[in-house]
């Protein structure tokens, strides 16, 4: 496959970058065609085609633009991260699928662990690896703070035990960003650190788990004495609950920009079916709504590209997806009833997996319930109810 390649692109202005980005999807159709996942296959089926997409995208340039140069990047705002991956939905080219995980977690670990992240990020960019989030536990979910594998004090490292679950990608990942205990139990939030750690390490053990959808890309991971050395301690020992939180800005802010430019493809292939047999209330309630999280995303990550700290506010975000995710695959359920229930098709499979996958997304990243606890008492300021 050739590309053209342009190390460049970060210094070029909004317009400039818009301009030059649109001109080379329209020219490389083809190829962006060919490396599109087929969705219902097997996960490590399934990210092999989206890691030749994301090297194609790198090699041309367009995923070094918005990240610094220390880790492969070619610099300028994280806004040009977001034009890259809104502009390949509207083309019918969804982002591939190896990139939440790399935007969820690799800017908190430039902030918090640079050199880490000059040393192992370039390759998770190129595409060349994989990496996974290891936080929930079967205990530990939305109360994290109750986690209880532990990395123990060794020579020259720590020595992690215990039990992480829900983990995506985690069989197919190179590498996984850990939380553990570091201090006691009852330190919850002040007793919890970060590492960076290799899957491969002896003790370290990743089993599937398949979903709803039929994909097995969760997993759960068992860490039986597992040695990391000290110099993947991501940040300060004790310090791993700021990088969380600093981490989960991005899980819901950029995820959240990543996933309306989706849910608006999705929403074009729907408005011809549902002009032809309704229901078009419903559609137009369901676009003005993924608008308004277009919109509401926008704004948070204008804020985390000027360095700002969004913070609880970014639960606003996270509301609004999972609400229109369920929307948006709700109208496709109603609008293709019988075909979307009986139908062999690959297309019809499509849709199927996607509003499974949806219904998860008052799950994940923290469950709508919290996120509304965080809205009501950290945004709004109302009293906590016991
Ligand atoms: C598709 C998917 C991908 C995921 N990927 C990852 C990953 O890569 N890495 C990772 O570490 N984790 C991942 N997770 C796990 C996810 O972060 C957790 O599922 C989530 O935080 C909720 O935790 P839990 O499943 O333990 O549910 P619980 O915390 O047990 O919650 C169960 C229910 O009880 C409610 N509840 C709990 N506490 C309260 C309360 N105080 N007040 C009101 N209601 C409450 C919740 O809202 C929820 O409805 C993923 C989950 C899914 C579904």
């Amino acid at each position: 496959m050739t590309v053209s390649v342009d190390r460049d692109l970060g210094s070029l202005s909004p317009a400039a970058f818009q301009e030059r980005l649109e001109a080379w999807i329209t020219e490389h159709a083809t190829q962006l065609g060919e490396v599109q996942p087929d969705e219902s296959l097997s996960v490590e089926e399934a990210t092999a085609s989206p890691r030749l997409y994301q090297r194609m995208l790198f090699d041309a340039g367009w995923l070094r633009a918005g990240w610094p140069a220390e880790i492969g990047g070619s610099g300028g705002s994280a806004e040009r991260r977001a034009q890259v991956y809104e502009s390949l939905s509207v083309a019918g080219f969804p982002s591939p699928e190896t990139l939440p995980t790399l935007e969820v977690l690799v800017p908190a670990l430039v902030k918090y662990s640079p050199e880490l992240a000059r040393q192992f990020v370039p390759a998770f960019l190129r595409g060349d690896e994989l990496w996974c989030q290891g936080f929930s536990e079967t205990e530990a979910g939305s109360d994290m703070a109750a986690m209880r594998t532990r990395a123990r004090v060794a020579d020259d490292g720590w020595v992690i035990t215990g039990h992480k679950v829900w983990n995506s990608y985690a069989s197919v990942s190179d590498r996984c960003v850990l939380l553990a205990r570091t201090g006691e139990q009852s330190d919850r939030h002040r007793g919890i650190s970060a590492f960076l750690v290799d899957m491969d390490t002896p003790g370290v053990e990743a089993r599937p788990i398949t979903t709803m959808t039929g994909r097995n890309e969760l997993s759960e991971i068992y860490f039986e004495d597992a040695f990391v050395p000290a110099d993947r301690l991501i940040g300060e020992v004790n310090r791993g609950w700021d990088f969380a939180m600093f981490l989960l800005q991005w899980e819901r802010g950029m995820y959240a920009w990543m996933r309306q430019a989706w849910l608006h493809q999705k929403l074009a292939r729907l408005a011809p079916l549902v002009a032809e047999v309704g229901p078009t209330r419903e559609l137009g309630a369901t676009y003005a709504r993924v608008t308004a999280l277009r919109l509401v995303a926008r704004r948070t990550l204008r804020r985390l590209a000027d360095g700002d700290f969004v913070g609880p506010e970014a639960s606003i975000d996270k509301l609004l997806l999972s609400s229109c995710e369920q929307a948006v695959l709700d109208l496709a359920r109603s609008t293709l009833r019988g075909e979307f229930e009986l139908d062999d098709s690959a297309e019809a499979d499509q849709w199927r997996g996607d509003f499974f996958y949806t219904r998860s997304a008052s799950i994940y990243g923290g469950a709508a319930e919290i996120q509304r606890d965080i809205v009501a008492t950290r945004v709004l300021g109302l009293p906590r109810v016991r």
